[in-house]
């Protein structure tokens, strides 16, 4: 469930102190640029006057909670964040995890990292090996004299050839200035006011992975992995539908479990993909009416910029969205930084795919090319399954390559993400762990098992512990590693594209 940052409550905190931080709240550059620009806000058409009012108040409490936290941490020792939370009472230990973060990436507080190694016994090929195992400790103090750090717009993100084109910065910026596709990210450099909101809400731009770590560990209900995050249970499961077997890409658990909540209008639409008028380029749509639904089953192996939509699906009252997790990393951030806007509290359910890498449309079509001799429209499924990349076609025939071969036709950004099972999500679905015709899922969220749950009560889906079967939760576990082994680290200054 998408955690919606309310409006602090600063009981407790001495009327000098409060006006104090709101004082110097009131000067941060992004409160200003986005009051200053308030004509052009409301010109643009995204926000009524009321959402505008909103969003400028939720940005000046976020920011006075974060003075005061800073205030608290002045003349300390390097702390760590669970200490911080010990510290800190006034304010719940959630919010003083984020505010920390983002005073590091505002450059008021340094990240002190120190990396212990240990030995561990690990079996590799049915042997016992002793191997080290690097563990890394993050403590956190206030700069002396600190100097606050600007935003800059994503096309920071863009130029250092990490921007996964989710399209996430272009739902939220207040002037429309950003335009993506699933290839492009242009911005209207006359239309910015430089309030950096896309930088802050960008999954590419700071890592939240810490806070995330931090926050998740505080609740003590959740099961926690360093491969595949927080979770409460992890399932194998399968559609008892018939039509969704039709159109399903594994278990067809996605679809049912959209279809449960279309049906008992536990929301009012959905947003996931369908094909475009190019066969296997995936667009984003709104799906209000379970009629429609059946269309977006299926994996398309392209990436799709789903979430530069979410504005348009803004007057639904709750919206459930399914996407990969670079995705749900995005969703998770703008509503922790920088105070939770009005235009994301609709999203109630998020439906995290396990995804290893996407691909261009056009390498897409190279590689059946390329690997198959095949035309794209030959094709009824593709799906990556045991290390293979296979293709099935309207003849009827199946071939396969190795994943190996395929891989360099994937989004080079792809070799920077961490996540291979939507850590975010409130049930995340793939298939590494589960027999074919069965999806592997994941509980993150008190409300995605519940959902979860329901769905497996109402009868759309049948389903057993993923511990219980073969190759189950240990080879998920495996592979999620490798991905956040083989990850490469993010560097923004290193412009890889032309302005
Ligand atoms: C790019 C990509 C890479 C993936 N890689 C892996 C992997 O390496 N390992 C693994 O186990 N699983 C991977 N998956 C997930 C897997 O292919 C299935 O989507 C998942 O198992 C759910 O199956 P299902 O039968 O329950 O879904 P279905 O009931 O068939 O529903 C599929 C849902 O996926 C959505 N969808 C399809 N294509 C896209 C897209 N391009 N972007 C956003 N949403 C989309 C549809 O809107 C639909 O709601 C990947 C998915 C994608 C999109
Ligand atoms: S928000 Fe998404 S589309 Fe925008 S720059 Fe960041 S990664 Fe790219
Ligand atoms: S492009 Fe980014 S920095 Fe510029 S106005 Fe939009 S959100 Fe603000
Ligand atoms: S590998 Fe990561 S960045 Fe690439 S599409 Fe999948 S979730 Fe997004």
């Amino acid at each position: 469930m998408v955690q919606v940052v309310n409006s602090n409550s600063f009981k407790g905190i001495s009327p000098k102190n409060l006006m104090e931080a709101t004082y110097q709240a009131s000067g941060n550059f992004q409160v200003r640029a986005v009051f200053e620009a308030k004509d052009e806000i409301l010109k643009a058409g995204k926000f009524s006057e009321n959402e505008f009012y909103q969003i400028l108040d939720a940005m000046v409490d976020a920011e006075t909670e974060r003075k005061l936290v800073l205030e608290r941490l002045k003349d300390k020792d390097p702390l760590f964040l669970e200490e911080i939370v010990k510290e800190i009472k006034e304010f719940p230990a959630d919010n003083v995890i984020r505010d920390v973060i983002y005073l590091r990436e505002q450059g008021y507080v340094q990240e002190h990292v120190e990396i212990k190694t240990k030995m561990v016994i690990k079996k590799i090929k049915g042997e016992e090996k002793e191997v080290e195992v690097k563990e890394y400790f993050y403590r956190y103090q206030v700069i002396e004299s600190p100097i606050e750090q600007f935003f800059e717009p994503v096309s920071i993100v863009f130029k250092a050839g990490v921007c996964c084109q989710c399209g996430w910065c272009s739902a939220i910026c207040p002037v429309n200035a950003i335009e993506v596709t699933a290839d492009t990210l242009e911005i209207d450099k006359d239309a910015c006011m430089k309030c950096g909101l896309c930088f802050s809400v960008c999954p590419k731009s700071f890592s939240i992975d810490q806070a995330y770590k931090s926050i998740k560990k505080l609740d003590k209900s959740l099961n926690w992995s360093d491969k595949i995050g927080a979770y409460v249970n992890t399932y194998t499961a399968s559609t008892t539908i018939d039509e969704i077997k039709e159109v399903r890409q594994d278990g067809g658990v996605v679809t049912s479990i959209l279809e449960y909540l279309l049906e008992k209008k536990i929301v009012d639409a959905i947003v996931a993909v369908q094909h475009s008028k190019d066969i296997w380029r995936p667009e984003p749509i709104i799906v209000d009416d379970v009629k429609d639904l059946y269309k977006t089953g299926g994996t398309k192996y392209a990436n799709s910029p789903s979430l530069k939509i979410i504005d348009e699906a803004k007057n639904y009252e709750n919206l459930a969205f399914v996407g990969v997790p670079c995705m749900m990393k995005a969703i998770e951030k703008g509503t922790l930084f920088p105070s939770g806007l009005p235009f994301f509290n609709n999203i109630k359910y998020k439906i995290g795919l396990f995804c290893m890498e996407s691909f261009p449309y056009s390498d897409l079509i190279k590689l059946v090319k390329d690997k198959f001799d095949k035309k794209i429209d030959e094709l009824t499924k593709m799906n990556i399954d045991k290390g293979k990349f296979i293709i099935n076609l309207t003849s009827g025939e199946e071939l396969k390559v190795d994943l190996k071969e395929v891989q360099s036709y994937a989004r080079d950004n792809c070799h920077f993400c961490e996540d291979l099972t939507s850590d975010y999500a409130d049930i995340s679905v793939g298939s590494i762990g589960s027999q074919a015709g069965f999806s592997s899922v994941i509980t993150r969220t008190k409300e995605g098992e519940k959902l979860f749950n329901d769905v497996v009560r109402a009868g759309l889906i049948e389903t057993k512990s993923l511990k219980e079967v073969k190759p189950g939760q240990g080879l998920l576990e495996r592979i999620a590693g490798i991905k956040r082994k083989k990850c490469k680290p993010i560097d923004l200054k290193q412009n890889k594209m032309e302005s």
